[in-house]
């Protein structure tokens, strides 16, 4: 008998709603602040996004309407396989059923243009000509330049972290492929680009740095048809990706299995985690067993480590404070390959989830994730993005666990990108370049220091 490697779904049976987590929350979300400690308006943001993507960031409604139209665009590649890890599971020896969801299909690499394609839609609709964005080491940007290609009239400017630009031109290129601008940042382009190069001539640049300037070319636009765009974090781009947790729920009923026992997911700011985790989460939360865990290094621990306040999202302290587990604003992190996890914050649903026990977290070094990354090579033969080999550790741990307590559990997993634009990453995994590196307490206690006299969350 030939035994079901891949589980597709017809189009036709593509989700037609997202899953918002916020109104399931048994703890409710603690509202944006703006300057002076205030909740923060619709109004406050209406420079920053559309109000379309705004209204969806505050909403109570439990299932959203995906819009005709960009389902259309998502069959692109959609609905994405799930796959039977078979040969990981034989090379484990493991009695565990190992799925995972393969999101490294999109055109761009990853689950980011799952978000990146609603964005680009919605700021459309709404009459928006130009979006901004930032990026660390490319994926992003390049998700939004594909979205914006495919969507139509409307173009993207990516702000991309120096350091990263020159050391790691093919994603520049993917976004100039898809007709992305991509510059430098800092750039002479924006007042925050020009201070910052003023003072540091030679700066290698940072995320929050470019945040600055995407933010900034976005609200000072004087015909107003400029917008921003953000990656991961906020509410509505965890909702968006909710269809990969939806889409594989009814991938598990097609080969009868009713509920996972095991839900993994590596953590950046969190958008491919809750993506895959939510849908679950809302079984959980209505009495189901389920273990969800989210995977995050040990260098940038903002979930194990870190504590649950308010703060910024960037370094310059433009964004409104946040409720979320955060290493403080100030974090500079440690030049570990896991470029996607390398953010301070964690977003305010999944700090929420974490919070209200839905889900565990666990940090792991750089060394047992790569290792992983190239078992899983050899074994399902597809290279994985050092992010994703976070899930793939912690999915072998559990598999591991399995064996050892004779347990055949199923296992699901986010696949969030493959890694054929990393694999310098990988080359200096096998030359032995790379040491494992802890983010160490005292500095997280400097960092946190700076937020001292910030409004607390409940
Ligand atoms: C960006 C990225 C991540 C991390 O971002 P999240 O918002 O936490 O999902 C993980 N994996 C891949 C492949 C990425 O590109």
């Amino acid at each position: 008998m030939t035994r079901q490697k891949k589980i597709f779904l017809d189009e036709a049976d593509m989700p037609k709603q997202w899953y918002n987590l916020a109104p399931d929350l048994p703890t409710a979300l603690n509202p944006p602040l703006g300057p002076g400690g205030v909740p923060v308006t619709p109004e406050m943001l209406a420079p920053v996004f559309p109000m379309n993507l705004i209204e969806q960031e505050v909403s109570q409604e439990r299932w959203i309407d995906i819009p005709e139209e960009i389902r259309q665009i998502l069959f692109r590649w959609r609905p994405s396989p799930l796959i039977r890890a078979y040969e990981l599971e034989e090379a484990l020896g493991t009695p565990a059923k190992i799925y995972y969801k393969n999101e490294g299909v999109s055109p761009a690499g990853s689950h980011k243009p799952n978000t990146a394609i609603a964005q680009a839609w919605y700021n459309k609709q709404f009459g928006i000509k130009h979006l901004t964005t930032e990026t660390g080491a490319g994926q992003w940007g390049s998700a939004l330049s594909f979205a914006c290609a495919l969507i139509g009239g409307i173009d993207c400017k990516v702000y991309m972290v120096r350091v990263s630009f020159d050391q790691k031109p093919f994603r520049k290129m993917m976004m100039q492929t898809w007709g992305g601008t991509c510059v430098a940042s800092p750039s002479m382009e924006t007042q925050a680009g020009r201070d910052i190069l003023a003072k540091y001539p030679d700066t290698p640049g940072s995320l929050g740095i470019a945040i600055s300037e995407a933010v900034e070319a976005a609200v000072t636009d004087p015909k107003g048809e400029t917008r921003y765009a953000l990656g991961s974090v906020l509410n509505h781009v965890m909702l968006h990706q909710t269809i990969i947790g939806l889409e594989a729920k009814k991938q598990l009923a097609k080969v009868g299995i009713k509920k996972p026992d095991v839900v993994i997911g590596c953590c950046g700011g969190g958008s491919n985690f809750a993506g895959l985790s939510f849908p679950f989460m809302y079984d959980k939360i209505n009495g189901a067993d389920i273990q969800i865990i989210g995977a995050e290094p040990f260098s940038c621990p903002t979930l194990t480590k870190a504590p649950f306040i308010y703060d910024h999202g960037d370094v310059a302290q433009m964004t409104p404070l946040l409720a979320m587990h955060s290493l403080g604003h100030n974090f500079i992190p440690a030049p570990i390959h896991a470029g996607g996890l390398r953010y301070h914050g964690m977003a305010p649903l999944v700090s929420g989830a974490l919070r209200d026990g839905l889900m565990e977290a666990q940090a792991i070094h750089q060394s047992e994730c790569f290792e992983a990354g190239l078992l899983f090579a050899k074994t399902e033969g597809i290279i994985p993005a050092p992010e994703t080999t976070h899930a793939i550790a912690a999915t072998i741990r559990e598999a591991k666990k399995a064996k050892e307590e004779g347990k055949e559990k199923v296992i699901l997993f986010n696949f969030s990108g493959h890694g054929l634009m990393d694999l310098v990453g990988y080359d200096k995994y096998m030359s032995g370049a790379l040491s494992d590196y802890e983010y160490p307490e005292h500095e997280i206690a400097e960092n946190l220091a700076a937020l001292k006299g910030y409004p607390l969350p409940k």
